[in-house]
């Protein structure tokens, strides 16, 4: 009886774990895809666009010729190896919107803009290379630019989108096509949902002829377009699963003036479950991308999603951080984060967690929500008390424990000269660390 109760707790443990990966995600970066599919595996590594469009040509999918710069000095070189009279230079971030956003302290450069020289391309680069880009994916904090992109460019005759996610109604990837082009296909999405078109597709099987005839009598592509994209549509859908990525964004995908169908963007995010077998993809990841706090508590082994508010949560149990998030909610606090210790944390870990969370400036108090299953809450409570001798809590601390050893773990606190706010249950703790937030 106990070894089938236990299972079955770990089985929804479990569940409700994959299931606060995508709500947290989802409502954190909105990866709600256009077209109101519901998307599968939304913790995902993303890579900038030339390393995306790098595997787009090695996988034979159409890309014009472009080359990576971090100097001036290099955009200048690169443009003469292109041998054009145009190309593009495009600041590299992991945000979209570049070609509208603007550089922070000189809003008349945009992040993406054509030049017809090496000195233009020298100039341009000059003027992204270190500064922050605003765009409206960045939020108004911007991201640095450290590369720029420096591409051929491309006489367009008309500028589509594409995407492919998976579709966890389905359990299949979809991709998406539509006309509405080079412009916020959420929009679109949103307001005129019937020009995007969808086809599934099975994993193994990959698109089929038809279905790519079929999008493209609705995308009106003609003549020898079909074939040309025929082509960029296949690979992609075999790259997609091949690589496990958790999407693949073409936006816009453009016809040329010569017919041939090709990716101006390339938008590429991963499966971080699948990541394990992609060695190679690792190396893409850009680690001054993504969110510091977020990047420690990976290495640490701990789930670790910032949020905006002002209270600090330490839990063990992506369930129980759900909940504990919801409660302070309801009592009318804001979490500064979502973060799941896991069942068998250790005392670094413990510290660690504490470390990244009172490094949060916002975080003005901290709630410690245990339950005891696999964790001793004498093992938290010896945790709490490393904590404050190695970090120190500059703001207030409540702790609910509950579970294995809770007694012991509770004498161990009071004994401490640890200055901390006890509770009892879930509502009292909620109520005091929102007490404790305001009042700070
Ligand atoms: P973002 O989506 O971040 O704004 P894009 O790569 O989509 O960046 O570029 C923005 C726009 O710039 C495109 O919609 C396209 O019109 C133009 N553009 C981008 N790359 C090229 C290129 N190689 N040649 C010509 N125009 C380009
Ligand atoms: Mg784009």
């Amino acid at each position: 009886m106990g070894c089938v109760s236990f299972r079955l707790l770990y089985f929804l443990a479990f569940f409700a774990h994959l299931a606060v990966q995508k709500t947290v995600r989802l409502a954190l970066y909105s990866t709600k895809s256009p077209a109101g599919l519901f998307i599968t595996s939304a913790n995902t590594m993303k890579i900038h666009e030339y390393q995306a469009k790098e595997l787009f040509r090695n996988a034979g999918i159409a890309v014009p010729e472009g080359h990576v710069a971090t100097t001036p000095e290099e955009a200048a070189a690169a443009y003469k190896q292109l041998g054009g009279e145009i190309a593009v230079v495009k600041a590299q971030i992991h945000a979209g919107g570049r070609g509208k956003g603007t550089i922070k302290t000189n809003r008349d450069q945009r992040g993406v803009q054509l030049v017809r020289s090496a000195e233009e391309a020298s100039s341009v680069a000059e003027a992204l290379l270190g500064k922050e880009l605003e765009t409206i994916q960045t939020g108004p904090a911007g991201k640095k630019v450290k590369q720029v992109f420096v591409e051929a460019g491309c006489d367009i005759d008309r500028e589509l989108y594409l995407g492919i996610v998976v579709d966890r109604a389905s359990g299949l990837p979809v991709l998406m096509t539509s006309e509405e082009g080079g412009v916020n296909i959420e929009e679109v999405a949103e307001k005129t949902p019937e020009l995007i078109f969808k086809e599934a597709f099975h994993p193994d099987q990959g698109l089929q002829k038809e279905q790519v005839e079929s999008l493209c009598k609705k995308l009106n592509i003609t003549g020898d377009s079909v074939a040309s994209a025929n082509d960029l549509m296949t690979k992609l859908c075999k790259l997609f699963v091949e690589l496990d990525c958790s999407i693949a964004e073409i936006n816009p995908l453009v016809v040329t003036k010569s017919g041939q169908v090709m990716a101006l963007d390339a938008k590429v995010n991963f499966d971080d479950n699948a990541l394990f077998r992609h060695k190679e993809l690792l190396e893409l990841r850009d680690l001054d991308e993504e969110d510091p706090a977020e990047v420690r508590a990976g290495k640490a082994g701990l789930s670790y999603v910032q949020l905006e508010g002002n209270i600090g949560c330490l839990v063990n149990g992506a369930g129980l951080a759900m909940s504990t998030m919801d409660l302070i909610k309801l009592h009318g606090g804001e979490p500064a984060n979502f973060l799941d210790v896991g069942g068998g944390a250790q005392t670094e870990q413990v510290t660690e967690a504490f470390r990244i969370l009172l490094g949060d400036k916002n975080v003005k108090a901290v709630l410690v929500n245990i339950f005891g299953g696999i964790m001793q809450c004498t093992t938290i409570a010896n945790a709490v008390l490393e904590a404050y001798k190695q970090v120190g809590f500059n703001v207030p601390l409540v702790v609910r424990l509950e579970g294995t050893e809770v007694e012991e773990g509770r004498k161990i606190l009071a004994e401490s000269d640890v200055d901390i706010i006890t509770a009892e249950g879930l509502t009292d703790a909620a109520e005091k660390v929102v007490a404790a937030a305001n009042a700070a």
